[in-house]
């Protein structure tokens, strides 16, 4: 709008000064013409008053005019001075006394004399022009034709379209042009004549603007610009001037039409303009809108983008087109610790490991050659401490309009951790992998949805269909009708239970009839596995043996039953053989006899433990023995059971070491006692079977087998005296010792091999002997297992905890009690002995139920541990007796029973004892009771 307005401004202003320049310059151009016009008249009348008056001096002295020589001569003269003026005079006339003649010159040059009246008045308003002769005897008068004079002057002036010219005489103005038609009138706006008149009087010329009058039919004024100037025709009495005027529409009309033309033009032009910009104004506001909308959504990305890269450990940098980093973000420090001008002039790149710098390179220039707009990538990077990380690369590529690479923005992520966790599940898998593709059996691998996934197969023969056309189809397809009911039952049950289905399977396939035993089991938590074994031979010999293996099962169980009876019944009249023989060494014997007593009462007690151990392999073969298993701290319990054996391994002198791996979980599900009691075996027969001075060594440790199924293998290792290779085959089954001949076969019976084997079995695992005579023996077995969720109040979180925390020591301080063991069997009783004093506590022994009494008779004790089964008195009958007495009334009495019938707990508390403990003694119950007695005496 302020355009337009400058616009209209300035072309009214343009305008203006060119109307006002040409009307200056026709003012100008009429005064010139006029005041020429004027004083032409003015010399071309003088003209004629000198003609005539020379005319007249001539005729003066001439003396008879009326002579023909004469008379050419003057005719000759007058005839030139009218054609001369022609239309100024028209006839010349000679006046004397009594004759006036005229002359006149007619049309073709005809030359006329006329007698005229001598009484003619030569009167009138500058009509005639009079010189008389000197001497007053005639007179010359030309009649004169103003009007016609000056208006043929004025003609040869043009003034242009709208001129208008006018003579004044006195005050009478008359219209020389235009030619006016009857009727028609042009006069001066009667301001302005009165005005012309006075200037012309005072002999002023003068411009003005002023109006016209033309009365056509009706009045029309016109606008003029108007030139006057006066002059005088001598001896004329009038004034007169010639007055130009021009029609001052008509003057500017021309310029204003052109000028208009010019303006509408510019005005178009400028409407073009200012709709052209209007438009790229537009366009501009509109990009500039999206450009701010864009610019916000990047920051908005941006700001996302950093926060992001603030949780994932990650960066921005820019690329310029040569490659050279031009500028990365803050977070860069965090990333790889460099501070961001250090990075930005590293020019050895001594972030990168150069041959990945080299790959990489060559890697951008094939993305920039195919034009690729993104490019992803891995690489390691070395942090400013020399460490270094895996770092993914997401960068985007720019390019100009020509194609060619300008830049580029990426981002840089450290994936560290996710990288050692990836690499770490392709060891495991490639181990998983490596053991199932060792192994014979047939083995698949499900999503939890059925679908086969993945095959590990030796034998094609086996299969209903090649195990790659499975591959994606359900379970339910493949297998034939009905077969696949049952599978797909038990791989259900597996997805509910999370629990190992076994299947067996009766196939006819083209190899013939087989039989398949088929496990399904979790292999995590998103796929299934199945493994499924050919038990064709099994089966037939199953099929053809079973009548015989259901006998001999009959005759196992029967012996096995027969074992177990006679090992009881046995029992009974050895412990009063045993007790007899006790009685017998306290006669008087001589050193013979005293030796031979010995030997009995050895061979007895050994007897008895045999007898014992044949009660408890007996039970694993009769009775379907099952897992227990529970979760618990396997840590803790491994440091229970060699704390068990300290006391033994001190007393002869034994270095032991223990070395559990870290890596192992801590804790698992499995039978606890189970193992305990393998631990036990192993662990008994080394510290059995190694010298004085020897040394044991025990390690454990895990190995992850699938997800969290471990393999915990135990070596115990001894230098003791070793086993005949021939020996070792043997040692698992029952009743088979070497025939070291030494004390601890003695004591033993065979069997805890045999038994430590039989629950390793059970177990998932196996037992492998290696010995050779005089150098140790090693004897290495593993278990399986499953990691289990630590639980709440797990006192022994670590290895170090179980062994600062002090399980076994300083309980005599924490718990000062005065203690009394009652146990007949010698090495029992120093077992108890020295885990007592482990315990802090120096107890008093007796061995049989009287000697008991007599104790309690002499001292106070606060606690009794009381065997059961005691020769002479039992522990019943003893608990008795001392509730009975005086000072034995508050004593509190432990039983040791390795019964846990609940006949025989209900007996103990009967008899007067306060509680029990099982054997074998745990440590930890132990330390339970003797807190729990304090307890209650204090
Ligand atoms: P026992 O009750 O007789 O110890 P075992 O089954 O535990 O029965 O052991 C059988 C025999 O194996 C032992 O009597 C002994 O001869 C031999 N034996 C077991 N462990 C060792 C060992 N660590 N070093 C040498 N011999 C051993």
């Amino acid at each position: 709008m302020g355009s337009i307005v400058i616009i209209l401004f300035l072309a009214y202003f343009f305008y203006n000064a060119l109307s006002k320049n040409l009307i200056g310059y026709s003012q100008q151009f009429l005064s010139k013409q006029v005041e020429i016009a004027s004083n032409e008249s003015q010399r071309k009348f003088n003209n004629l008053f000198e003609d005539l008056s020379f005319f007249t001096k001539n005729l003066e002295s001439y003396d008879d005019l009326e002579s023909d020589n004469k008379k050419q001569v003057l005719e000759g003269r007058i005839r030139r001075l009218l054609s001369s003026y022609g239309t100024l005079v028209d006839t010349l006339f000679i006046a004397k006394q009594g004759s006036t003649k005229g002359y006149l010159v007619k049309g073709n040059n005809y030359f006329e004399e006329i007698e005229v009246s001598t009484t003619k008045e030569f009167a009138g308003r500058d009509r005639y022009l009079i010189i008389k002769s000197h001497d007053r005897i005639f007179k010359v008068v030309v009649s004169l034709n103003v009007g016609a004079f000056l208006a043929d002057f004025a003609s040869n002036h043009y003034l242009g379209e709208g001129g208008f010219k006018f003579y004044f005489q006195e005050d009478k103005a008359r219209v020389i042009s235009p030619d006016l038609s009857e009727g028609e009138v042009i006069s001066f706006y009667p301001g302005l004549k009165r005005e012309i008149d006075n200037e012309i009087k005072g002999g002023l010329k003068g411009v003005y603007d002023g109006e016209l009058i033309w009365n056509t039919s009706g009045a029309k004024r016109i606008n003029a610009i108007i030139a006057q100037y006066p002059f005088n025709l001598h001896p004329l009495r009038s004034n007169y001037a010639f007055v130009f005027a021009r029609d001052r529409e008509v003057v500017v009309a021309r310029i204003f039409n052109t000028y208009m033309l010019l303006l509408v033009g510019l005005f178009i032009l400028l409407l073009f303009i200012i709709y052209f910009m209007i438009k790229h104004f537009r366009s501009i506001n509109s990009n500039n809108y999206k450009l701010q909308k864009k610019s916000g959504e990047i920051n908005r990305l941006f700001d996302q983008q950093t926060l992001l890269l603030q949780g994932t450990k990650g960066f921005v940098y820019f690329h310029d087109a040569n490659g050279k980093i031009t500028n990365v973000s803050d977070n860069l420090i965090d990333v790889l610790g460099y501070e961001k001008e250090e990075f930005l002039n590293n020019q050895n790149r001594n972030y990168l490991i150069p041959e990945e710098f080299t790959k990489l390179r060559s890697e951008v220039d094939k993305a920039i050659e195919n034009k690729d707009e993104y490019l992803e990538f891995e690489l390691n990077n070395i942090k400013k401490d020399g460490s270094v990380i895996r770092v993914k690369c997401f960068e985007r590529l720019f390019y100009d309009d020509e194609g060619n690479f300008t830049n580029s923005v990426g981002i840089s992520t450290d994936i560290h951790e996710k990288y050692l966790a990836e690499q770490e599940l392709i060891k495991s898998e490639n181990r998983l992998r490596a053991v199932l593709n060792s192994l014979p059996d047939i083995i698949f691998i499900y999503n939890n949805e059925g679908i086969f996934t993945d095959y590990y197969v030796q034998s094609m023969e086996l299969l209903f269909v090649p195990p790659e056309e499975a591959m994606g189809k359900y379970l339910g397809d493949v297998m034939p009708y009905p077969l696949n009911e049952k599978l797909v039952a038990a791989f259900n049950r597996v997805l509910e239970t999370g629990r190992v289905q076994t299947e067996e399977m009766d196939i006819n396939l083209k190899s013939g009839r087989k039989f398949f035993q088929a496990r399904f089991f979790k292999l995590d938590d998103k796929r299934v596995i199945s493994v499924a074994r050919d038990i064709t031979e099994q089966k037939l010999w199953e099929n053809g043996l079973k009548e015989a293996k259901e006998m001999a099962e009959g005759a196992n169980r029967a012996k096995s039953e027969f074992l177990a009876s006679m090992s009881h019944e046995i029992r009974t009249p050895m412990n009063g053989l045993l007790g007899m023989i006790g009685l017998l060494e306290g006669t008087k014997l001589n050193e013979e006899q005293e030796q031979y007593v010995k030997v009995i009462k050895d061979s007895g007690e050994s007897l008895l433990v045999i007898i014992k151990d044949i009660l408890d392999y007996s039970k694993i073969e009769e009775g379907r023995l099952e897992l227990d298993l529970v979760d618990f701290n396997i840590v803790e319990e491994i440091y229970k059971v060699t704390n068990i054996f300290s006391g033994l391994m001190s007393a002869k002198a034994l270095k032991f070491g223990l070395h559990i791996d870290d890596d192992l979980p801590r804790w698992m599900t499995l039978d606890k006692e189970k193992l305990k009691q393998i631990l036990f075996n192993i662990l008994g027969n080394a510290i059995k079977f190694t010298p004085a001075g020897g040394e044991i060594n025990l390690s454990v440790k895990g190995e992850s087998v699938m997800d969290k199924n471990y393999m915990i293998s135990f070596l115990i290792k001894d230098s003791g005296i070793g086993i005949p290779k021939d020996k070792i085959e043997k040692l698992i089954h029952p009743f088979t010792q070497v025939g070291h001949g030494n004390a601890g076969e003695k004591n033993g019976s065979g069997l805890g091999l045999a038994i430590a084997n039989k629950l390793i079995e059970l177990m998932g695992g196996s037992l492998d002997i290696e010995s050779e005579p005089g150098n140790g023996s090693e004897f290495s077995f593993s278990v399986f297992g499953r990691v289990a969720i630590p639980k709440a109040g797990d006192t022994f979180s670590s290895i170090e905890d179980a062994k600062n925390e002090g399980v076994i020591n300083k309980i005599s301080e924490r718990y000062p009690l005065s203690i009394l063991l009652v146990e007949d069997n010698e090495i029992n009783l120093k077992f108890m002995v020295l885990l007592m004093k482990q315990l802090g506590y120096e107890v008093d022994t007796a061995s049989n139920g009287e000697e008991a009494i007599a104790a309690v008779e002499k001292r106070d004790y606060d606690l009794i541990f009381m065997d059961y089964q005691m020769p002479f008195m039992n522990g019943l009958q003893a608990s008795k007796a001392i509730k009975a007495l005086k000072k034995g009334k508050n004593v509190r009495i432990i039983g040791l029973s390795a019964n846990v019938f609940k006949e025989d707990i209900e007996k103990a508390l009967m008899s007067g004892m306060d509680d029990y403990l099982t054997k074998p003694i745990k440590i930890q119950e132990l330390v339970n009771k003797i807190k729990t007695s304090f307890e209650i005496i204090s």
